[in-house]
């Protein structure tokens, strides 16, 4: 068998750019890697979502299926390709027992990672013929941004799957089996200009309609982290801007007449979540009545909300959870199940019907320029995978 040096197949894979829409590099390398080992371009497809996503998309979502040594039900195996444009410009470098970024960066170990250590069980599948059930490799476009790739793809592909292995976290003993939903929201305040100094009265400010809903949100306890008749959850509000996204506001002798607000809510419990964005509605409408221009004009707001993407736990019935399980057990080391409080693309494969588990693979302080990799942890998830997809193919 032709072995492989795992380390180095993350490596290459950390150097490439592909923020979130921009992950054709990251794609045209996995195409060609794994037409380098074998696998033939007939097992190879890139699906239409860019043509669901509304913001623009360099490549699609990538599937590479292996039919399996035993017919029946496939098995999907995922991970996504881009990550936050803080990675730009990444440059890998081994520290010991880790892989940190060079220079100012962050390091896409979320999750090259993951996409690592599928390109590694791909080799195991070409050369050491392990036994393995009939996979499908998806690897996703835009997570970052909302979770697009998942949320888009082309369904089809995937509505053979039992269960889904989705490797994008820091432990490979640790499998997220259930994560938050999350609600966006924007409201648009429409306030009235005057000249602050002489017709202050004349005015309407978007700016303090802003600030008493705030207020509001904040001594009702819906904001940061909700704690709400035994119900959890977290608010938050992200962007406050003009309708450019720039500064709000034009002269500090103009009552400004314009605020845009950004938020989210989130909670693994779907009903709670529109009742704290409710709570931010309600806030937000109630607020506007409280400012009055001489005439006894207020305030318009206008609020939207949209759901971004679903909480889901899984049964604990499932069977990957015992695949998990007894795969992470016959490693030598135990197992741990915990819920996640970020949107995965499991979120959206158990919306698609596919129930799926996300283990770890090395990523570490994500989305920062103290981002690393645990190289322990990346080799574990390497062999954890290894083993799961021999024991499933029985
Ligand atoms: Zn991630």
């Amino acid at each position: 068998m032709q072995s492989i040096d795992r380390i180095s197949v993350l490596e290459k894979v950390l150097a490439l750019a592909g923020k979130s829409g921009e992950e054709h590099e990251v794609a045209k390398h996995i195409i060609n890697t794994c037409i380098g080992w074998g696998v033939s371009p007939s097992q190879i497809h890139v699906d239409d979502s860019p043509s669901r996503i509304q913001s623009a998309c360099t490549t699609g979502n990538l599937f590479i299926s292996f039919p399996g040594a035993r017919p029946g039900p496939e098995i999907l195996i995922s991970s996504h390709m881009d990550t936050v444009p803080l990675c730009i410009g990444a440059k890998p470098v081994l520290d010991g027992g880790r892989i940190v970024p060079a220079g100012a960066t962050a390091l896409g170990g979320d999750n090259r990672t993951g996409v690592a250590a599928m390109l590694c069980l791909i080799h195991l599948i070409q050369f050491k013929k392990i036994p393995h059930p009939p996979l499908v490799f998806l690897f996703t476009i835009r997570e970052e941004s909302g979770l697009q790739g998942s949320r888009y793809l082309d369904q089809a592909r995937i509505k053979g799957c039992l269960f889904g292995i989705n490797i994008d976290g820091g432990s490979c003993i640790e499998g997220t089996k259930a994560a938050v939903g999350a609600n966006r929201f924007t409201v648009e305040i429409h306030g009235k200009a005057s000249h602050a100094g002489v017709h202050p009265e004349k005015g309407i400010s978007a700016i303090m309609v802003a600030a008493l809903a705030m207020e509001n949100i904040f001594r009702g306890g819906w904001f940061g982290k909700v704690h709400q008749g035994g119900k959890t959850g977290s608010s938050n509000i992200g962007i406050l801007s003009d309708s450019e996204g720039l500064a709000i506001g034009q002269a500090t002798n103009v009552v400004t007449d314009f605020v845009r607000i950004k938020g989210e809510c989130r909670s693994m419990d779907p009903d709670f979540m529109n009742e704290i964005t409710e709570a931010h509605q309600l806030a937000f409408e109630g607020s506007s009545k409280k400012i009055l221009d001489h005439q006894g004009n207020t305030a318009r707001v206008h609020f939207q909300k949209q759901c971004e993407y679903r909480p889901f736990i899984l049964p604990q019935n499932c069977p990957v959870i015992s695949l998990f399980e007894k795969s992470v057990l016959a490693l030598g080391k135990t197992p741990l199940l915990k819920d996640g409080r970020g949107g995965l693309d499991a979120n959206w494969f158990f919306e698609h019907g596919v129930p799926s588990l996300t283990i770890g693979a090395g990523q570490n302080q994500i989305h920062s320029l103290g981002e690393w990799v645990d190289l322990v942890q990346f080799q574990g998830a390497c062999d954890l995978l290894e083993v799961m997809v021999s024991k499933a193919t029985t």
